[in-house]
């Protein structure tokens, strides 16, 4: 007991529902690297929705949003291995053009999926072509990144049955299915 207030674990102080596990939360972002170059922000229109403690955005962020409530604004930085992960030089590599079906386009920024051991299928970024030889990526384009984020608390719910089943929001900002 503070001040003589009841407090629940469902709300804050001020009464507000607090974010935990199986809420439903709309999010306001702006997602800058580590050199402060902005990277992504949230679309006034359509801000992101995502399912709490599902593993739906970066542990590094999900973990300090737990508690928070509409109206709280917070800055995080996530480190690589709570954000995309390290880079993993196995995953560069080479290989030769001819592996590819002759009209393929191998410019730059293109994105091949390629199936290795086991059935996994593996998506790579093409970064270039040297000689008969493309250069492939496998990393996630933001591995080794240390990560800023500026988020605030739009919006706070409790999941339906069906977004539980599904394990994603539904709805603004969420999957449209
Ligand atoms: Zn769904």
């Amino acid at each position: 007991m503070v001040n003589g207030e009841i407090l629940s674990s469902q709300t804050n102080r001020k009464g507000q529902v607090m974010i935990k596990k199986d809420s439903v939360v709309t999010l306001g972002y702006i997602l800058k690297k580590g050199n402060g170059e902005e990277l992504d922000r949230s679309n006034a229109a359509e801000p992101l929705a995502y399912l709490h403690g599902h593993g739906q955005i970066v542990p590094g962020l999900e973990k300090v949003l737990g508690g928070l409530a509409v109206g709280d604004k917070k800055e995080v930085t996530v480190t690589p291995q709570e954000g995309y992960g390290e880079v993993d030089p196995q995953l560069k590599m080479k290989v030769s053009r001819d592996k590819f079906p002759a009209d393929a386009n191998m410019e730059a920024g293109m994105q091949v999926t390629a199936n290795m051991e086991g059935d996994k299928q593996t998506h790579f970024t093409v970064q270039g072509v040297e000689g008969d030889e493309v250069i492939l990526d496998g990393n996630h384009p933001l591995a080794g990144e240390t990560l800023h984020f500026s988020v605030e608390v739009i919006e706070v719910r409790q999941a339906t049955a069906e977004e539980l089943q599904h394990g994603h929001a539904h709805g603004a900002g969420g999957h449209h299915h």
